[in-house]
């Protein structure tokens, strides 16, 4: 008999599992809100956190397997309702293999203002590999709200969405993940360091340096 996809992806779905509950328990996200998804490794599609499930008790067989076209293939028959900004980002970035969606307080307080964190701090280009941007307001599981924000993510890790949240990609969950969380510790020293004064931007000499570093640090990941 053929083995169903949760026997074949076992490890990813577990992976997905572990990352939703590490989003919880860092502070990342609350209740049954953010998601997790992963690109499966033949690319038949992603494997995605379901919707309204609470992360504590979420195991891997409450995941949805679903295809490029949002089609559920095994699984919980109801992925997360922001699965279209996981397919937009994985069509639109093919190195993205994990995606990680927050609704962290102090990346939100930028979001609602729509505030983009500009290159000010050396740690921030060497994870996200540039400035984030916010990607323009769109609708929670609308199309224009996948297209808005693969705008802003075409080449670096990390988005803010209007009025709502945060996006980390990788090319693994754990990547996804750590991205989440400094874009998170960024934008509490961001919104603080606005309160004791000017803040000086990193010198376009310094950003293009750390920028080759980034790509650097990237092709070494991946072997090139
Ligand atoms: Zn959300």
């Amino acid at each position: 008999m053929e083995k169903t996809l949760l026997e074949q992806y076992r490890p990813i779905a577990e992976q997905v599992v572990q990352t939703a509950r590490e989003m919880i328990t860092k502070g990342l996200a609350y209740g049954v809100a953010g998601n997790v998804s992963a690109r499966l490794p033949d690319n038949r599609g992603l494997l995605i956190t379901p919707s309204g499930k609470n992360y504590g008790k979420l195991t891997a067989e409450d995941l949805c397997f679903v295809d490029w076209q949002g089609q559920v293939l095994e699984g919980s028959p109801r992925p997360s309702s922001e699965l279209a900004i996981h397919t937009a980002t994985y069509q639109a970035r093919p190195d993205c293999r994990g995606v990680v969606h927050t609704h962290s307080t102090f990346a939100c307080a930028l979001a609602v203002t729509r505030t983009a964190i500009p290159v000010f701090i050396d740690e921030l280009m060497y994870v996200t590999g540039g400035p984030v941007r916010v990607a323009e307001y769109g609708f929670p599981g609308s199309p224009e709200l996948a297209q808005n924000l693969v705008g802003a993510l075409t080449d670096v890790q990390a988005a803010l969405m209007a009025n709502h949240g945060v996006i980390g990609l990788g090319d693994d969950l754990a990547e996804a993940l750590h991205v989440c969380e400094v874009v998170e510790k960024i934008s509490e020293v961001y919104i603080n360091a606005l309160k004791v004064g000017p803040i000086f931007e990193l010198e376009g000499w310094v950003i293009e340096r750390q920028r080759k570093a980034f790509l650097a640090k990237k092709a070494r990941q991946r072997g090139q």
